[in-house]
């Protein structure tokens, strides 16, 4: 079996490792030669929409998906004449542009930020007039990791936002003063069957993802209800198949959307070891239409992002339960290179175990300052 991905960053490299034991090959289509998911599984080197290149990386596939939704379209809806593609492509054509994100989801009744589009200076005036201040302004497409996003705290930094973002086409979203962030990673296969990992905590301090708690502490079943239950509309609603992601914010008991993404996600990565069946395997069953595996926790996790610099890593295999991943990526600051996931069987161990990975660990790579499972 072959599976073609768009995309060879880390995402596409774990998915391609997590390939090799069910005899599945992965095939990475990016421009970068020297790619992270290409150092260990074949890559055609091209620009995602170049003929040539796609004619090369459909030749013989089963399935095509991706590591990342920012794919250009046309290139999706090429390969989707020819081969099947999964997760469908109008989850990548409506989660590309963050309005048209916003917009499903409120149509399908899930809670969102208040959110209005901004054109134009004008615009920015009657956003911010209707989902008030403070609010977080947005590039519309081809933002992550809070990038292409300037946070509005009062109507005299409407100038500046404007000077920096208004190139391009933006949303306004009303700041969420959340308790927490959460994700739920989900798979559908193509028989309608959906599986879902417990709920975990996500910390974003400067807006990216340093470190995420698995299972989310102090997690109520009901909070799990009310994650499938979005996760279930919004799979229904676009004949979902693979592993979706949902980032929510906790804010007064409930949960509200932040973004969805239609692939595997960070905050999936500690299943690799502290589940049954990873994300990565998982998504590449559904995809294929074998079976869905168990989803169920292996005790409790703590992954942490290696980002910008990485150290002696290996150093770190000397605390129990510690699992290293490399990335194969040259640093440069704010880069993701690599993640810790640190496993145990009860809390009361992590916290043990964190205390002792801490000790190793540069002290510029952000950690929680206590697990509190409550
Ligand atoms: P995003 O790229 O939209 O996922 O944003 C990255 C991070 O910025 C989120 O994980 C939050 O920590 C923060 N953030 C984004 N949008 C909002 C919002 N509307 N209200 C509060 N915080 C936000």
């Amino acid at each position: 079996m072959v599976v073609g991905i768009f995309g060879g960053g880390q995402l596409g490299r774990m998915l391609a490792l997590a390939g090799y034991p069910l005899g599945v090959r992965c095939r990475i289509l990016d421009p970068s030669p020297d790619s992270s998911a290409g150092q260990v599984t074949e890559q055609i080197i091209g620009a995602y929409d170049d003929p040539n290149a796609l004619a090369r990386f459909i030749d013989g596939l089963d399935v095509a998906t991706y590591e990342f939704e920012h794919v250009p379209l046309g290139a999706v809806h090429s390969v989707a004449e020819r081969r099947a593609v999964f997760p469908p492509a109008r989850a990548v054509e409506i989660v590309q542009d963050r309005l048209s994100q916003k917009a499903f989801l409120q149509n399908l009744g899930i809670p969102t930020a208040p959110f209005a589009p901004v054109g134009s200076r004008a615009e920015l005036e009657q956003a911010a007039a209707s989902v008030g201040l403070p609010a977080v302004l947005k590039t519309r497409f081809a933002g992550y990791d809070g990038k292409g996003q300037f946070i509005l705290r009062k109507a005299e930094a409407l100038d500046s936002g404007w000077s920096l973002l208004g190139q391009t086409p933006l949303i306004l979203e009303a700041s969420v003063p959340f308790q927490r962030e959460l994700s739920l990673i989900t798979v559908a296969d193509k028989g309608g069957k959906v599986a879902f990992y417990p709920l975990v905590e996500n910390h974003h301090p400067e807006h990216i993802l340093k470190w995420t708690i698995a299972p989310a502490p102090a997690c109520s079943p009901s909070l799990q209800s009310e994650a499938e239950e979005c996760a279930l509309k919004i799979i229904h609603a676009l004949r979902y198949v693979g592993v979706l992601a949902i980032e929510f914010f906790q804010y007064e008991g409930r949960l509200i959307v932040n973004e969805i993404a239609p692939r595997v996600h960070n905050s999936g990565h500690w299943t690799l070891e502290g589940a049954d069946t990873s994300q990565f395997e998982n998504h590449l069953r559904a995809i294929l239409g074998l079976p869905v595996g168990s989803t169920a926790m292996r005790g409790c996790a703590l992954m942490i992002n290696l980002i910008g610099d990485l150290d002696d890593a290996t150093r770190w295999l000397a605390v129990p339960g510690a699992h290293l991943h490399l990335y194969g990526k040259k640093p440069r600051q704010g880069r993701k290179l690599g993640h810790v996931t640190l496993c145990a069987e009860h809390p009361k161990m992590l916290g043990a175990r964190l205390e002792e990975l801490r000790r190793l660990l540069p002290a510029s790579i952000q950690l929680p300052e206590r697990l509190d499972f409550g």
